[in-house]
């Protein structure tokens, strides 16, 4: 039988020899590679400035104290995420103001983001879920409007584009995760991009104790140690260097499962809203019909030595923490349904062909 993992890292030889070469160059932390890893994410994303931390969740944090977010603020941003988006909200003492989703890029619903303003709303964090941006159009005009600033949890979009901006400027600020099974991975690591030359002061500071650039023992006001390690940056370095191929392998295991999968009807594949996807996860819905659900597949799966898993089994409000208010449960219809029926099937650059053939197969006698 085989056995085909969620995911995998996409290394070769080069991500060694490079981590071999920081450690024996004896400058570990904040160096030359930091510094190239910055500069690739200016590159790539088109945006001015960049700033590695040694986290995605790190990066949210910094990047909501950059734009000024205090205690009593409120902070809008989708409840069908990973937890981080939302907690780092509470990382800086504001509120949590969740809005449900799209039934099909199961990104944040523009059309209720107004409804949801309030005097106290400093910002929206908006999501681009699975690697597919949100609809950064009407998002950017409301913010506008409301005089809110847009903050990109872009963790999993790398490489993805919009509208002709790359995710990673789409937004005042944009925060990126290399953790471990992301596109692009440093093992853990974050990214922040903006175009703002004060964000990105701020960051800086933030990011080493509030330390003022250049001028070491002198603080500005509470910060961190969110720095990133050479280390990881030289792995991050050579995996930026593989991003378009990345990008396409995965884009290409996408198409081959969309083909497989398009005959069943109680499969709903990932819908492409825009014109960009890059599949950080590949995630079906699962209508539930007659015998068949999705937790049932999953365990028929996993017995196939298939690896699945739910992204997201809860939405957010449903933990006490991040819920100052129970919602009833008819709000958030679309996060609640989806929640239960969505299921992430393996994809990683290296998935081979015949591996998602096996798994297309698999489904299919499921179904039968
Ligand atoms: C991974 C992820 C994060 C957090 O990144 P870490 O590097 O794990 O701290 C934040 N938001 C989303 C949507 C993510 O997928």
């Amino acid at each position: 039988m085989r056995t085909i993992p969620l995911s995998k890292p996409f290394f070769n030889g080069l991500e060694k020899k490079e981590v071999l070469k920081v450690l024996l160059s004896g400058k570990l932390v904040q160096g030359q590679q930091v510094a190239r890893l910055e500069n690739q994410f200016k590159k790539v994303t088109g945006a001015k400035f960049s700033i590695a931390t040694n986290n995605g969740t790190s990066a949210l944090h910094t990047a909501l104290h950059s734009i000024g977010t205090k205690p009593g603020d409120e902070v809008i941003t989708t409840p069908f995420t990973f937890i981080a988006s939302a907690n780092s909200i509470l990382m800086v003492g504001a509120k949590p103001v969740f809005v449900d989703i799209e039934p099909d890029s199961l990104n944040i619903d523009p059309n209720l983001i107004e409804n949801a303003i309030t005097p106290k709303t400093k910002a929206i964090i908006v999501v681009n879920l699975f690697g597919q941006p949100a609809n950064f159009h009407q998002i950017n005009q409301i913010a506008k409007k409301h005089k809110l600033l847009v903050v990109e949890d872009s963790a999993q979009s790398i490489g993805a584009h919009y509208q002709g901006r790359r995710s990673g400027n789409l937004a005042d600020v944009s925060c990126f995760s290399l953790y471990a099974t992301k596109n692009v991975t440093s093992a853990e690591g974050g990214i922040i991009t903006t175009n703002s030359e004060s964000f990105f002061k701020k960051c800086v500071m933030f990011r080493q104790h509030g330390q003022l650039q250049n001028q070491t023992y002198d603080y500005l006001g509470l910060g961190y140690n969110y720095r990133m390690t050479d280390i990881q940056a030289a792995i991050g370095n050579v995996q930026m260097s593989k991003l378009a191929k990345i990008t396409k392998l995965r884009q290409k295991i996408a198409r081959l499962y969309n083909e497989g999968l398009s005959d069943i009807n109680w499969i709903k594949t990932p819908v492409v809203v825009d014109e960009s996807h890059v599949y950080h996860q590949y995630t079906i819905q699962v209508q539930p019909v007659g015998g068949i659900n999705r937790d049932s597949l999953s365990t028929f799966l996993k017995k196939h030595g298939v690896q699945t898993k739910v992204f997201y089994p809860k939405p957010l409000f449903e933990f006490p923490h991040l819920s100052y208010r129970k919602p009833s449960q008819t709000e958030f219809p679309i996060a609640r349904k989806i929640a239960k029926k969505v299921l992430s099937l393996p994809i990683y650059p290296s998935l081979k062909e015949v591996d998602v053939r096996y798994i297309v197969d698999k489904i299919h006698r499921y179904g039968r």
